[in-house]
């Protein structure tokens, strides 16, 4: 069956054809400045033949453009992987959330609803889904069109870690309920274990713009960092994480505007807003290490914050097996791994320093002493979005 993975973001779009359940890549495909009259950016791969583009200075001005020029590439030309488009089943989308949805769903009415319904939850990703769903929808109409939400892997959370301490009518009338993120990627990690066992108690950590962790058991999501929105658990690149929210309310009769609030919550806050450097932990790190002390307290909160959550997952899973390191900073930052290993010793976890340091791609980390196996496993959303569309009967 020919599945096609689309991921979609702002003002990007980004797509993987597969062969499935061979899980076999058949191409790839990017769109960058989607909207742009002349700069936007147009890759597309064809693992077949090999043939390769890779265009700058592109007009592409909207989805629709960017969607039929993948599409083109797919069946025309000498990167050509299908005589025609009607061959794709499935398309598969990296959606975010929608109310009353959180799984695996066929794409329809009530769907796209609860889309727009949670819209003020994850404005960015909701209005980019809608917008590349909707097109898709209308370029391959035979197809059958796959949500596959950021809140699936964790669906099975059990209420008590589920439910804040809200008058209980929030949670009925309003979905109001702790629903996590990263559902595709700590789903692949959990794929990648439970092929090689059955029964273990894993903790995930995916470390990127984004930053959650995610406590497994046997294969099964049981708690996780991220709470109701994407400005909740760990701090994050650019977003707060935790926080109390009679904060909002305070700041408020301090003078700030809701708008100012929800920009410092959203766009200014996390490594950059502590640090005030920047975005991106690498640049954070330099800084800290030419002493420059907010630098360092970002780092700090940063780690700080990944031993908390695993400190409490250990107990709620009652056993751990593995921890895994996944996503950009969790895959390249040897340092990040060693900070945050480097308090897990009441756990049992011993580093074997050397593997960390040249750890490249997937590896086993620890010491062969150490209590907990530490992994670093690259995360491969994509696939785990293609195994659930093609699992949904
Ligand atoms: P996203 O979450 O945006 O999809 P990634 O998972 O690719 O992105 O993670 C991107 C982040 O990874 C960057 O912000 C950068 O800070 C971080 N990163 C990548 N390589 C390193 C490294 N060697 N050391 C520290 N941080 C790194």
């Amino acid at each position: 069956m020919k599945i096609l993975v689309c991921n979609a973001g702002s003002t990007s779009l980004k797509f993987k054809l597969y062969e499935m359940p061979e899980c076999k890549v058949l191409a790839t495909g990017k769109v960058e400045r989607v909207g742009s009259a002349d700069d936007a950016i147009f890759g597309y791969c064809s693992c077949r033949t090999g043939f390769n583009i890779e265009a700058a200075g592109e007009c592409i001005p909207g989805y629709k453009e960017g969607i039929e020029r993948f599409l083109g590439c797919l069946t025309g030309g000498d990167g050509a992987v299908l005589s025609d488009i009607s061959q794709i089943e499935r398309v598969g989308y990296k959606s975010v959330l929608s109310k009353g949805h959180y799984g695996v769903h066929e794409i329809d009415g009530g769907v796209l609803q609860g889309m727009r319904d949670f819209m003020a939850l994850a404005p960015v990703h909701n209005s980019a889904y809608l917008n590349a769903i909707e097109t898709m929808q209308a370029v391959l109409p035979k197809a059958k069109h796959v949500g596959v939400f950021e809140t699936a892997f964790h669906r099975d959370i059990p209420m008590e870690r589920r439910i804040y301490g809200v008058p209980f009518e929030w949670h009925e009338k309003y979905g109001i309920q702790r629903l996590g993120y990263h559902g595709a990627s700590h789903g692949y990690i959990a794929d990648v274990l439970n092929a090689e066992k059955k029964e273990y108690g894993a903790i995930s950590c995916h470390l990127g713009g984004s930053a959650s962790v995610c406590g497994i058991l046997n294969g099964r999501s049981v708690d996780t960092s991220f709470g109701m929105s994407l400005e909740t658990g760990l701090i994050h690149a650019n977003r707060v994480g935790d926080m109390d929210p009679t904060m909002i309310h305070f700041l408020e009769q301090e003078g700030l505007s809701m708008e100012e609030i929800l920009e410092g919550c959203q766009k200014k806050g996390g490594l950059l807003g502590i640090s005030g450097v920047s975005n991106d932990l690498r640049y954070v790190l330099e800084a800290a290490d030419q002493g420059n002390r907010r630098a360092k307290l970002a780092v700090d909160v940063f780690v700080t914050g990944i031993v908390h959550y695993i400190g409490a997952f250990f107990l709620d899973l009652g056993r751990l097996d593995y921890l895994v390191f996944t996503a950009g900073i969790g895959e390249h930052s040897d340092r990040v791994r060693n900070m945050v290993c480097a308090k897990l010793a009441p756990l049992g976890v011993k580093l074997d320093e050397e593997a960390n340091r040249g750890c490249r791609g997937g590896a086993v980390i620890s010491a062969e002493d150490s209590k907990v196996c530490v992994r670093v496993i690259p995360t491969d959303e994509e696939l785990g979005i293609a195994r659930r569309t093609c699992e949904l009967n």
